[in-house]
């Protein structure tokens, strides 16, 4: 048994000092990762569920590390929220994603709405509004084709700052959505009082749905409560045909996922839109 223990230690701190290593690494060229333009973005289709059409899509970020290969955003950027290099990533994301957007407006696809990840950190600076303004002016996107999305946890902090930065930013036409909806506990009294658009439900409930009777309620109850409270509601992670008729059949307005397509570059996406151009 003691050998067993021991071995069992011996496997576990190599485990911990590789992911040290690893975040070790992570951390130090995170600083370097944006002036070697290793960042680019991915984007993935939201498509409405009456139409079967592409209404907009969501930005994701991506880094190509020289030595550590792809590094997934679920892992760097937890580090990059640590060490504040979420604020300038955040911001180089943000004007990407609204220039790209702006570009495939001007190429015909007017309309097009685009959805981007905001960071607590990044959002709790003291000037938030003012750059996200600053960027739909520098690149001229229409700010009504701007979705920022939000988490619970993120809103429920400072509540009232919280409305006021929202508030701003909605007088010029932005949205919000909140992201992994589900998840956070908010109740409906809380959620109110929010000037929110869009409730984006968490892919750990669409998984469910079929398989798991709770899954399949909990999604129920979430599009119930959205529509109630005259929000679009949109589910991530649908990866099968009998997930997308569930949905459709209750309610929801669109879908996110593989079903219809992973996230994609920039080029790929452009395909995508120019397809469903075609008669
Ligand atoms: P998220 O915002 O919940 O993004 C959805 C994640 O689910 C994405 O992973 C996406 O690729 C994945 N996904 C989409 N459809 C499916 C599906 O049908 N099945 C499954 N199993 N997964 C699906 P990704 O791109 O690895 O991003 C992970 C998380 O990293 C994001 O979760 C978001 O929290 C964060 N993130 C990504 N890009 C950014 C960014 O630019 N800024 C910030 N602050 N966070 C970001
Ligand atoms: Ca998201
Ligand atoms: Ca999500
Ligand atoms: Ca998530």
């Amino acid at each position: 048994a003691k050998e067993i223990g021991e071995s069992n230690f011996q496997f576990f701190s190599q485990e911990m000092n590789r992911a040290s290593i690893e975040r070790l690494q992570i951390e130090s060229s995170l600083r370097l990762a944006l002036l070697r333009k290793e960042f680019h973005l991915v984007y993935q289709p939201q498509v409405d569920l009456a139409t079967g059409r592409i209404t907009g899509m969501e930005a994701l970020v991506r880094w190509r590390h020289p030595e550590l290969g792809m590094v997934s955003p679920a892992r760097f950027i937890p580090v990059a929220e640590d060490t504040g290099h979420i604020i300038e990533i955040g911001q180089w994301v943000l004007r990407e994603a609204c220039r790209q957007t702006r570009h495939w407006h001007d190429r015909g696809f007017i309309g097009l709405q685009v959805a981007v990840n905001v960071s607590a950190r990044q959002f709790r600076q003291d000037d938030f509004a003012g750059q996200v303004r600053q960027v739909l002016e520098e690149t001229g996107l229409a700010p009504e084709c701007l979705e920022l999305e939000l988490t619970e946890s993120m809103i429920m902090q400072r509540p009232e700052r919280v409305v006021a930065v929202m508030d701003e930013l909605r007088a010029v036409g932005v949205k919000f959505s909140i992201d992994d909806f589900g998840t956070g506990y908010s109740s409906l009294s809380q959620l109110k009082r929010f000037p929110i658009d869009k409730l984006k439900i968490d892919q750990s409930f669409t998984r469910d749905i079929g398989s798991d009777a709770n899954g399949s309620a909990i999604t129920c109850a979430i599009i119930a409560l959205g529509r109630s409270l005259r929000l679009r509601v949109v589910a991530e992670g649908v990866e099968t045909a009998e997930q997308q008729c569930f949905l459709i059949e209750n309610g929801c307005h669109s879908m996110q996922g593989y079903l219809f397509s992973r996230p994609v570059e920039a080029g790929d996406f452009h395909s995508l839109l120019l397809l469903q151009t075609l008669p």
